[in-house]
């Protein structure tokens, strides 16, 4: 069996890993970007039990390790959530299955994560190679690149994230439905911001900011157990890593409407526009929250657009397979479509595995994947739009539909 997945995202890397670690046919991955370093989607992920599953089900044990150690530390107390001027106004206690665990993957930073999940498939993963469309000849799916090289295989694995390009071609009037709130995301060294006097009660935990005038932060610590290089050289040696240090993810959001700056321009702003922005717009909030934008690194802020996937709906049982944001993009409020793209990866793993032993045919294991997949992704959607509706007022107009496409 060979197997085409395009995107070498988290959903498309797990999947080959699982793969490689079952033994289980020929893949090749085709990345667009030319190297490691990635797209801009958030700099820390939040990595849920059915996440952390997954990620052990795909990985060698000590690519898991790696995990570990390069996750972040978690001190006390899951979230606290303050108005605008830094009073507090509620602070939930979270019941983890995984309890405090000391080897639990609370959250991981996604440039290393990719960085992890790339490891031991030198040979598999293609970068710098835009998939543009494919084509069905018979039993075997022709995928064709911008640079004009093809590759043929049994299978097509659509892991190309939430613009994907197969799904543009299969069913393009699934594409995501755009949720009108624009978002800032920033990265603040940690150092930085505590030098400049961030206060304790925000240095640690998952803060969230309800801002009376509409507005919301999400402000997230990612502090690194162990220097993910330190760690490889121990775990998994030969691994380079881009240097890297503790830090804050900010997510500022804001109903599109209420920003007064039409898309076009939001999203060919630099950086340091973005952050001049949000100072802008903080300008009656407490001044320590604002630092955590005075103290972004301008070349590290970029815009957002929040967009959700309503319904998600299995595609063709053929030999065309979606996985990840492709088939189910989902605001991060609920901080759970990684998580979901990753288990996609270990559930298909599983079943082409069954295919490889001759249990099952092709169709009957990508039957199998889709309907547990549109199971539990859609309850992950409608968490995270529940989540969002709550903590951002939004919601999907009655009616709408995708047609209310959005290219953002
Ligand atoms: C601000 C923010 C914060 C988030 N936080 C979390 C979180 O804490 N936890 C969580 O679980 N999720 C989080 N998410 C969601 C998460 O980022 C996505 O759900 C996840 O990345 C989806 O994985 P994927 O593999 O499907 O797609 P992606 O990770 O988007 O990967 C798709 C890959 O395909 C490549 N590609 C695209 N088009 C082509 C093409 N034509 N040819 C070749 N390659 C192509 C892309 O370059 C990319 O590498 C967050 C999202 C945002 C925006």
């Amino acid at each position: 069996m060979r197997i085409i997945v395009i995107g070498g995202g988290v959903g498309g890397l797990a999947l080959a890993q699982g793969l490689r670690r079952a033994g289980v046919g020929e893949v090749a991955v085709y990345e667009r970007d030319a190297s490691a370093k990635g797209r801009m989607q958030g700099y820390r992920l939040r990595v849920s039990p059915d996440g952390e599953r997954a990620l052990r089900e795909v990985l060698p044990k000590p690519l898991q390790d790696l995990v570990v150690a390069s996750s972040n530390y978690r001190r006390e107390g899951a979230l606290a959530a303050y108005d605008e001027k830094l009073e507090p106004l509620w602070a939930p206690s979270f019941t983890d299955p995984r309890g405090d665990s000391p080897d639990k993957i609370d959250a991981v930073d996604r440039a290393t994560l990719r960085r992890i999940l790339l490891a031991g498939l030198d040979d598999v993963v293609h970068f710098g190679r835009r998939f543009t469309r494919f084509e069905q000849r018979g039993e075997r799916v022709v995928a064709h690149f911008e640079d004009g090289a093809t590759d043929e295989g049994d299978l097509l694995i659509a892991a190309d994230g939430a613009n994907s390009q197969v799904r543009a071609q299969l069913r393009p009037a699934d594409a995501a439905v755009d949720m009108g709130v624009r978002g800032i995301l920033a990265r603040t060294p940690r150092a930085k911001a505590i030098e400049a006097g961030l206060p304790e009660l925000l240095q640690d935990r998952f803060i969230y900011v309800i801002g009376g005038d509409g507005q919301h932060l999400g402000l997230m610590p990612m502090v690194f157990r162990e220097d993910p290089q330190q760690a490889s050289a121990r775990l998994w040696p030969g691994l380079r890593f881009e240097p890297t240090a503790d830090y804050y993810m900010s997510v500022f959001s804001v109903h599109k409407e209420q920003l007064g700056v039409p898309d076009e321009e939001f999203f060919a702003m630099t950086g340091e526009e973005l952050r001049e922005l949000a100072l802008k717009r903080t300008a009656a909030w407490h001044p320590d929250l604002r630092g955590i934008f005075a103290h972004a690194d301008a070349e590290e802020v970029y815009p957002v657009g929040l967009r959700t996937t309503v319904p998600v709906v299995p595609w063709e049982t053929g030999r065309i397979v979606p996985l990840g944001d492709a088939v189910h993009t989902m605001p991060p409020t609920g901080g759970v479509g990684a998580n979901t793209a990753m288990r996609d990866a270990a559930v298909l793993a599983r079943e082409l595995t069954r295919v490889e032993r001759g249990e099952a045919t092709l169709a009957e294991a990508v039957t199998v994947y889709q309907t547990e997949m549109v199971g539990y992704a859609t309850e992950a959607v409608q968490m995270s739009l529940k989540i969002a509706k709550w903590s951002l007022q939004v919601d999907l107009a009655e009616g709408q539909t995708p047609s209310h496409v959005s290219s953002v």
